[in-house]
């Protein structure tokens, strides 16, 4: 693996991929754990079948515009930050071998309050869901992506790893945190992007620059992955798949009507419920007010008994235990369940 640092104009519209001078491939390190087949796409010109819609370029533009209000949040809490130059940013370049380099442009670098050397700091926004996600699960098992992405820069800037630091802001509070990935992680992620890409390469090396010779997917229809990509159409065609593999259900389709009624329904008996809701609540005020009054914690009233119920909260510092354990033992302590419910607004 070698390093090196070069300018470049006009950084941000270029593709996932493409075949570079020297005839090798260049991947952009913000793909560089995307899906293979898609990154082929990309290299070999084909045309992009699903572009983005304008709203999630509005929300890729939002995100953009809050980096450097990230940057100054840090700045405030005692970070000493360097921004990229965002009209010349520099482009660090990784080289996995004579066949492959992975290249793209660090966010910032800085040096953290107190003690630390400097390091590079990948600024990431996203909404109050996946921010959540984000600070309870650790940023490897969350978004694995950035985690290659920043260690990519961390090599490309210094030549080796060490530390890296993941900046995040909820776009919904404006809340920010950051998490520092440790060198050793940094080691790992780098070389599970060399592991990762090894097969394109030897594609590339098997079939030259053909677009037809396609890799395997690596994604299922109906991931998140494949929602996203400007190429599903043409993808999936190939697959001669229409609808999303886990749609399969054998429940009885239910009819637009049904769903109507069902809205209406929902509304009526949410409209219903409203006022006694603030009633409950307000009796609810009163009676605790009372209870702390007489200083007891039960109390028989109106032939009813009344308790006054206490509950504590417990809160786990995310940020030291993500520093303080791998991915892996981290798996095996916070947990994650997917559950679905329907909300209507
Ligand atoms: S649609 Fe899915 S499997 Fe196909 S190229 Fe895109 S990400 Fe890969």
């Amino acid at each position: 693996m070698t390093t090196q640092d070069v300018m470049v104009e006009d950084v941000y519209a270029r593709p996932s991929a493409r075949f570079a001078g020297d005839g090798g491939l260049e991947v952009r390190a913000s793909a560089a754990t995307g899906c293979r087949r898609g990154l082929w796409y990309a290299a070999t010109g084909h045309r992009v079948t699903d572009p983005p819609t304008p709203a999630a370029l509005t929300v890729l533009e939002a995100g953009n515009a809050l980096e450097p209000v990230v940057l100054r949040a840090m700045e405030r809490a005692g970070w000493r930050i360097t921004p990229a130059e965002r009209l010349m940013p520099v482009a660090v370049t990784v080289r996995f071998g004579d066949a492959l380099a992975v290249s793209g442009h660090v966010d910032a670098v800085g040096v953290m309050p107190v003690f630390g050397g400097e390091t590079v700091v990948e600024v990431k926004t996203r909404n109050p869901e996946a921010f959540r996600r984000w600070q309870t699960l650790g940023a490897e098992r969350s978004h694995p992506g950035a985690v290659a992405q920043a260690a990519v820069y961390t090599a490309g800037r210094y030549g080796e790893t060490r530390d890296a630091v993941i900046a995040a802001m909820d776009t919904g509070s404006r809340a920010w945190d950051f998490e520092v990935i440790p060198s050793g992680r940094v080691a790992q992620a780098l070389a599970g992007v060399e592991e990762w890409l090894a097969p394109l390469t030897a594609h590339h090396a098997a079939n030259g620059r053909d677009p037809e010779a396609l890799p395997e997917r690596d994604f299922r229809a109906g991931s998140w992955q494949c929602a996203a990509c400007p190429y599903v159409t043409a993808c999936r065609r190939d697959a001669g798949e229409t609808a999303p593999e886990d749609a399969a259900d054998d429940a009885a389709p239910v009819t637009e009507a049904e769903a109507l009624a069902a809205v209406a329904a929902y509304a009526e008996a949410h409209e219903a419920l409203k006022a006694p809701e603030g009633a409950k609540r307000e009796a609810l005020d009163t009676l605790q007010a009372w209870m702390a009054q007489q200083g007891s914690g039960k109390e028989a009233l109106g032939g009813r008994t009344v308790s006054l119920v206490r509950s504590r909260r417990y809160t786990v510092d995310y940020r030291r235990l993500n520093a303080a354990l791998p991915p892996e033992v981290r798996a095996g302590i916070v947990t994650e369940q997917e559950s679905r419910y329907v909300r209507v607004t």
